[in-house]
């Protein structure tokens, strides 16, 4: 067993568990780190725009129709939904600019979000493969259902 095999995703089963405050923590990091030095702020402050827009999604995260089994927002295909398309643009820049840096600075942190998002799409993966296995049995059936019924006449 490898030092790295705990960092990696585990396969199965997806356990679904609270990444929120997680998420949470790690989004607030990366505003930080990414107003700091665009914005020459610091400390606990953000500028007043940077301020607003982490209200927002922290508030937009609260109200995730996905609920705790929500994937990571700037990984969600409903971000733009959920933010609208102009704020959604400003939220995925900071956490994209960021990303370099998340990994000088946090990279443990950075690793595991990484590590999350990949988890998301194997599940992902899982659910599409589910229903594409529940479709193909019931077309395996009503074929089944269509010969029975031409060897009764
Ligand atoms: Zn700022």
């Amino acid at each position: 067993m490898s030092i790295f095999s705990r960092f990696l995703p585990t396969r199965k089963p997806v356990e679904i568990k609270n990444n929120i405050p997680k998420e949470k923590a790690n989004i607030r990091k990366t505003f930080g780190i990414y107003c700091h030095s665009h914005h020459k702020t610091s400390g606990d402050t953000l500028c007043p725009k940077c301020t607003a827009l982490l209200a927002t999604v922290m508030t937009k995260m609260n109200r995730c129709p996905y609920g705790i089994t929500k994937p990571i927002c700037d990984r969600c295909d409903r971000t733009v939904n959920c933010f609208g398309s102009k704020q959604a643009q400003e939220f995925l820049h900071v956490m994209g600019s960021s990303q370099k840096r998340m990994f000088l600075r946090h990279p443990i942190m950075a690793f595991k979000h990484k590590l999350a998002s990949m988890g998301v799409d194997y599940a992902k993966y899982q659910q599409a493969k589910k229903i594409d296995d529940k479709v193909k049995a019931k077309e395996e059936a009503s074929k089944k259902r269509a010969k029975d019924r031409k060897a009764k006449k």
